[in-house]
């Protein structure tokens, strides 16, 4: 064997020691408040089916009943002959949901970051970016040539600070962030940094992959929480987590949605979403706009569990969402720490560097509308028995 590959040997024995590495476990069940994972029912505190959607019935029937009527595949780009009517419906559907003009699906919320960035700034431009954005937003905006400057989290203060020093120097200039920080689970304050973006006449582009299906009037989302209607140019969002399926969208300026229907490249050089993808989607969206039964008990679950975490003792960081970080510190302890939840039932993920920053590692919780109070108790007896072994809690 050649030596060329030893480097990776190397690197991956590294983050096995630094307790670094993903160790990615196989479910044999669909989603939902429990799991069965190696041939064990743990309950579920990982996924981003925020509002359990992603084995609903209506869901699921909805996308056999379009691949009895359609096949599987688009079998193209969307530009070449891979847009169906549900492409198109859904593209409808999700932009009077979120009240916005027009929308575009992607193949993902990540191919939507990669498409979008890149087709509205150039080499010449400017980008000024959350330090913590999502690597998708970061890996967009390398992919756009544009100079990358960063802004203190959530801090609409040094955003002007940054636009003050850079933004005369470009002739185009974006403003990105997420939505709600999925590490933390705390939410930008788009309503200043709207305020500020526009004194400096920059695109504002918010993710709301977190936000979807979760802030807002019925899941609307964080433009419809701030009430900015009409003035965020651009709302990135995924169909995978609150909504339960698969896929991207970009919602907001019609301008930018045909700009991207022309030159979002994972749009032109990459096929469309599956058939029971854009059905499940549909489905979706009409459960959605019929009740926000699953959003409010989506939030009744997040306020218990989090109520009850801080009474045992846990640092729950700064979230204001479902995302429940649990602040543990050092990476091993965050991977002991899942380890004894896994064996007292319970699956709920450690993440460390490179995800979070070195130091800040932590389990972090994803509650859901599918947990029944008896789910969350379980869940929380455990975080406390494990919690009094390691000596995190007294
Ligand atoms: C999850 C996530 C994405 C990626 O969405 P996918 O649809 O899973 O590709 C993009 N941006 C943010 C902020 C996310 O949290």
């Amino acid at each position: 064997m050649s030596d060329k590959l030893q480097w990776v040997e190397d690197e991956l024995r590294k983050l096995q020691e630094a307790g670094l590495y993903n160790r990615i476990r196989t479910l044999s069940s669909p989603q939902g408040a429990w799991l069965s994972v190696d041939g064990r029912q743990v309950l579920n505190f990982c996924s981003n089916n925020y509002l359990g959607l992603a084995n609903h019935p209506r869901l699921v029937k909805s996308a056999k009943e379009a691949v009895d009527k359609y096949g599987v595949g688009p079998a193209a780009v969307r530009t070449i002959a891979g847009t169906m009517d549900l492409h198109v419906q859904l593209e409808q559907r999700m932009a009077a949901f979120k009240g916005v003009e027009a929308a575009i699906t992607f193949q993902s919320g990540f191919n939507a970051n990669l498409g979008t960035s890149p087709a509205l700034v150039g080499i010449a431009d400017v980008i000024f970016s959350d330090e913590l954005n999502h690597a998708s937003i970061i890996d967009g905006s390398r992919l756009s040539g544009a100079q990358i400057v960063r802004y203190n989290h959530c801090d609409p203060v040094d955003l002007e600070k940054a636009l003050e020093e850079h933004r005369a120097k470009y002739p185009h200039a974006l403003v990105v962030t997420d939505g709600v920080f999925s590490m933390d689970g705390d939410v930008a304050p788009l309503d200043k940094i709207y305020a500020v973006t526009k004194r400096y006449e920059a695109i504002l582009m918010v993710d709301d992959a977190h936000g979807e299906g979760v802030l807002g009037r019925g899941g609307r989302g964080i433009v419809d929480h701030y009430g900015l209607h009409g003035k965020v140019d651009v709302e990135v969002g995924t169909l995978s987590k609150a909504f339960g399926v698969v896929g991207g969208v970009v919602a907001g300026n019609p301008l930018v949605v045909e700009w991207l229907r022309q030159r979002g490249r994972p749009f032109l050089f990459s096929s469309a979403m599956t058939v029971p993808d854009a059905a499940a989607c549909l489905a979706a969206i009409d459960i959605l706009e019929e009740t926000t039964e699953l959003v409010d008990r989506l939030w009744e679950n997040t306020r218990y569990f989090k109520d009850e975490m801080q009474r045992l003792g846990f640092d729950t960081g700064q979230s204001v969402t479902p995302i429940t970080p649990i602040m543990l510190g050092e990476a091993p302890l965050a991977q002991q720490f899942s380890q004894q939840l896994f064996e007292n039932g319970v699956f709920a993920m450690a993440i460390g560097f490179p995800t979070v920053p070195r130091g800040k590692a932590r389990i972090r919780v994803m509650i859901s509308a599918a947990h029944k109070q008896e789910d969350l108790d379980q869940g929380l007896a455990a975080f406390a028995q494990v919690g009094r072994k390691l000596g995190v809690v007294s």
